[in-house]
């Protein structure tokens, strides 16, 4: 990887992890290809990589979790069905033994029938119970593996933030609890000169001010906010219950935290220049689409860029420069 430049990143490395184990012969071949013909393997190419060959068998998980579990749910039905035949087939043998009681047998032979009975049922409770402990113990590795793999098609991989599937089902929700008349922000943030700070110092490195980035905004935003990675360089924040001054306050302390941080190289911790941000912020309108109040912020952001980057720009001043304009 190190001789590709490739970013030692988590969906890059299960790329090559596939194509040294040999387990893939079309992924070993993609790559092949790209190497024959001295291809670069840009952050396009990785991605693709991944979601052609790797992230299908991410599928193929989620599909044996699903057949574990199917499996499970017909022994267990078995389980039960053998449970309820073996309550009947005692029920019956006590119920013989009270009728030759009225037939006037023995009355010892009768204790010690009813007695071996009684050890016979105590035998299959203890069974049924080891029994259901174990299909217990296995819903929970099944639960658990379930939990695992939501979580990770909700996730964005290089940042750990929330991905663009887990934004819109936040951004749903907020909007439905917005129209009921409680505030609903966003905030839409971009680093500046990104691609001259990649192209100066790599892209694993600017992958690493990324993962810088979305850790200073998960730090700033408030516990119910939701973080997210809009897509490449762009991070988004959905604020519920906050109105636009909020939403300005705190995008404010994400922008001079991040103006703040001093970057230093992994490899060698060499100091490297400072990062900004540029930030737009807008508030959501009742009945609008979330289309239209995402774009809100996209040109406030740009606004942002024009006036100077490594600042906050709200739609309010979105509305001024339309009106100088
Ligand atoms: P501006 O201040 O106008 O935003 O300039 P910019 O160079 O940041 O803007 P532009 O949109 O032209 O470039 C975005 C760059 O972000 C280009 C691309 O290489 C980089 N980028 C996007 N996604 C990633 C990523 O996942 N990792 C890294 N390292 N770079 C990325
Ligand atoms: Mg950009
Ligand atoms: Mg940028």
């Amino acid at each position: 990887m190190a001789e590709q430049r490739i970013a030692p990143t988590p969906a890059n490395f299960a790329v090559w992890f596939h194509y040294f184990a040999g387990s893939h012969d079309d992924l070993r071949n993609a790559i092949d290809l790209l190497i024959d013909h001295n291809r670069p393997f840009d952050v396009r190419t990785n991605q693709d990589l991944f979601d052609t060959y790797v992230a299908p068998q991410a599928g193929a998980v989620a599909f044996e979790t699903s057949e574990r579990l199917h499996a499970l749910m017909g022994a267990a039905k078995e389980f039960l069905a053998t449970a309820i035949a073996d309550n009947h087939s005692q029920m019956q043998a006590i119920s013989e033994v009270a009728d030759q009681g009225k037939a006037g047998v023995d009355p010892k032979a009768l204790v010690a029938q009813l007695m071996s009975e009684l050890a016979r049922a105590a035998t299959r409770a203890t069974r049924l119970e080891a029994g259901f402990a174990e299909k217990t113990r296995e819903l929970d590795v099944i639960r658990d593996s379930l939990s695992k793999s939501e979580e990770r098609a909700r996730t964005d991989t290089l940042t750990g933030l929330a991905n663009r599937r887990a934004l819109d089902e936040f951004l749903r929700k907020a909007q439905a609890t917005a129209d009921w008349g409680e505030p609903l922000s966003v905030l839409l943030l971009d680093i500046d000169h990104f691609k001259t700070f990649n192209d100066n110092f790599g892209h694993g490195v600017g992958d690493q001010v990324l993962r810088l980035m979305a850790k200073v905004l998960r730090e700033k935003v408030r516990a119910h906010d939701l973080p997210a990675r809009y897509g490449g360089e762009e991070l988004i924040a959905v604020l519920p219950d906050a109105d636009l001054a909020t939403c300005v306050e705190i995008a404010e302390r994400i922008r001079r935290a991040i103006a703040d941080c001093r970057i230093t190289r992994r490899s060698t911790g060499e100091v490297l220049p400072s990062i900004s941000i540029s930030i737009g912020v807008a508030q959501y309108r009742s009945g609008e689409a979330i289309s239209d109040l995402i774009e809100r912020c996209d040109r406030a952001l740009y606004l942002a860029k024009g006036g100077g980057r490594n600042r906050v720009v709200t739609e309010i001043e979105l509305d001024r420069a339309g009106a100088a304009g």
